[in-house]
């Protein structure tokens, strides 16, 4: 008998620890005998969590899917249990139909889980769970070839940093590799912080030692010799996972001095982040682990070169470390077999906002938007009809109805006004406001700007305050002209990725959505 319940954030909040605890509880009473009889166990984020807390039991050879699982429920779960049946009560509801298992939840049937494959399955505290389940082969391997071998390898999937700006991986690692320096870097950005978005801090809560594999194998690659995981502070939990991942990757000899027998000699350590957005930002990133004020700097030498402590460093995200043990398993044609020709391999998204389902979805490039929000989401909730899909985060951009049958990839998004970003994906229906929204994002990011410079710091007061004026019946005609040419300034002339992106959500709402700011103006007037 096997019992897994949700540990993720999720459901968490939704009081799995009390599920768990009554489960343990309820087997003593009842007389289960020790592991032989009944073993229960922590796994990490399902990525469904408005369904949680979530338990996945053994029942008969099958996996069954329970949700909203109450304390009160572990009798009758262990009742279940006893005489092998399915509790009909806790299934995964469609209308009328019922799924037992995980995989035919229409939510998780449309999806192509790689990245995700282990989360909800492995207990994250568990480095045994995680090797059993194919953890750390790609490492072995790895260890077993030349460091170039590996980086054409990345270079042939035609990995793409995930965290949103899209940079071949492979072409990243080669150029820290040529680097010469005597201490070199690699870091994974877990600073994930646009809202609605949780891709990264699931894979961190629920599978730590995919990030660390990754990692690894990319040190030996390029040759560093440390690694740090920049978290952001309001993610305890993946803290406290990756935390542990590390202490028992150490103990067992997969960090620290001769990996696994070799002479590669490798360790890592967590950097939490203070808080600010910004810091998601490369520069800024790499100057908060320093110890110095999170502020992006002028880009004119490449951190490949000159990164931390001036050191040749690597910096991807924490999904784009989460790909690189299945590069090395897979071999780079059966990678990019999935994706598109530009954009090879899966993507997580967390689709948010005014849809049936909500959580995470991991599909391959390429798959459309109608695909994620109508056929993995379940379409539109309640009475809602569509009329927006935000992606990319705060700098992304918001698509219209007509740009559902849009491939998702890093390239199309752009073409589009919007971008790939680190996932977020957030949908509206038609009593959303657009000009409202392109006022809440703008208001985020200056809130978030870290007004080092001029257009980023002024420039996105005066547009919020346009904005404000606009939603609260103030616009003045010309309104809509001045928040483009400002827009447009603030991308030419900002200092960082920030800023040169922060118009993005009034410049895609004025390109598709062009009458309601035009509404406002006459409104104001
Ligand atoms: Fe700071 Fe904004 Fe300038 Fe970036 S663009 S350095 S966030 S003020």
């Amino acid at each position: 008998v096997a019992v897994r319940v949700c540990a993720g954030t999720g459901c968490l909040a939704g009081g799995s620890e009390r599920v768990f605890k009554a489960l343990v509880e309820e087997a003593s009473r009842v007389g289960f005998r020790g592991s032989l009889d009944f073993e229960a166990k922590c796994s990490g984020c399902h990525g469904f969590c408005e369904e949680g807390p979530i338990v996945v039991c053994r029942i008969q050879g099958r996996e069954v899917f329970y949700r909203k699982v109450r304390p009160e429920d572990a009798g009758d779960i262990l009742a279940s249990l006893r005489e092998g049946v399915v509790l009909e009560r806790l299934l995964y509801r469609e209308g009328r139909q019922a799924f037992e298992s995980e995989e035919e939840i229409p939510f998780y049937a449309g999806q192509t889980r790689k990245v995700l494959a282990r989360c909800g399955k492995v207990d994250p505290k568990s480095l045994d769970d995680y090797i059993a389940a194919g953890g750390y082969s790609a490492l072995v391997k790895a260890l077993g070839m030349e460091p170039q071998t590996i980086i054409d390898m990345v270079d042939r999937a035609g990995l793409r940093g995930r965290g949103g700006g899209g940079f071949p991986a492979g072409r990243k690692w080669a150029s820290c590799r040529a680097a010469s320096g005597k201490h070199k870097f690699v870091l994974a950005n877990g600073d994930e912080g646009d809202p609605g978005a949780f891709m990264d801090r699931s894979l961190m809560e629920g599978d730590p030692h995919a990030v660390l594999e990754g990692m690894i194998i990319g040190a030996y690659a390029v040759g560093a010799s440390k690694g740090f995981i920049y978290v952001r502070d309001e993610y305890p939990l993946a803290v406290e996972n990756l935390s542990f991942a590390i202490k028992n990757a150490r103990e067992a000899g997969l960090l620290g001095r001769r990996i696994l027998g070799t002479s590669f000699s490798f360790d890592m350590d967590i950097c939490r982040g203070g808080g600010a957005f910004v810091c998601g930002e490369s520069s800024a990133l790499m100057a908060s682990i320093e110890g110095r004020t999170g502020e992006p700097r002028v880009k004119y030498i490449r951190s490949t070169e000159k990164g931390l402590w001036n050191c040749p460093t690597v910096l991807n995200n924490v999904e784009t470390w989460a790909n690189v043990p299945i590069i090395i398993n897979e071999g780079p044609d059966v990678y990019r077999a999935l994706g598109t020709q530009g954009s090879p391999g899966t993507k997580v998204f967390s689709l948010v906002g005014k849809v049936k389902r909500t959580g995470l979805v991991e599909v391959p490039m390429g798959t459309s938007l109608r695909e994620i929000i109508f056929n993995i989401g379940g379409g539109m909730r309640g009475k809602g009809r569509f009329k927006a899909v935000q992606t990319g985060g705060p700098s992304g951009g918001c698509l219209p109805e007509d740009k559902l049958d849009l491939p998702v990839d890093f390239d199309r998004l752009t073409e589009e006004g919007s971008m790939m970003g680190s996932g977020g994906m957030i949908v509206m229906d038609h009593r959303t406001c657009m000009v409202d929204v392109a006022r809440y994002f703008v208001s985020f990011l200056e809130m978030e700007s870290c007004g080092k410079c001029v257009p980023c710091r002024e420039g996105l007061r005066a547009m919020r305050e346009i904005l404000e004026d606009l939603c609260s019946g103030k616009g003045r005609a010309g309104d809509m002209d001045l928040l483009v040419s400002m827009g447009e300034a603030l991308s030419d002339t900002a200092l960082c990725g920030l800023g040169q992106t922060a118009a993005n959500p009034v410049l895609s709402t004025v390109r598709y959505f062009r009458d309601e700011y035009l509404e406002h103006e006459i409104k104001g007037f």
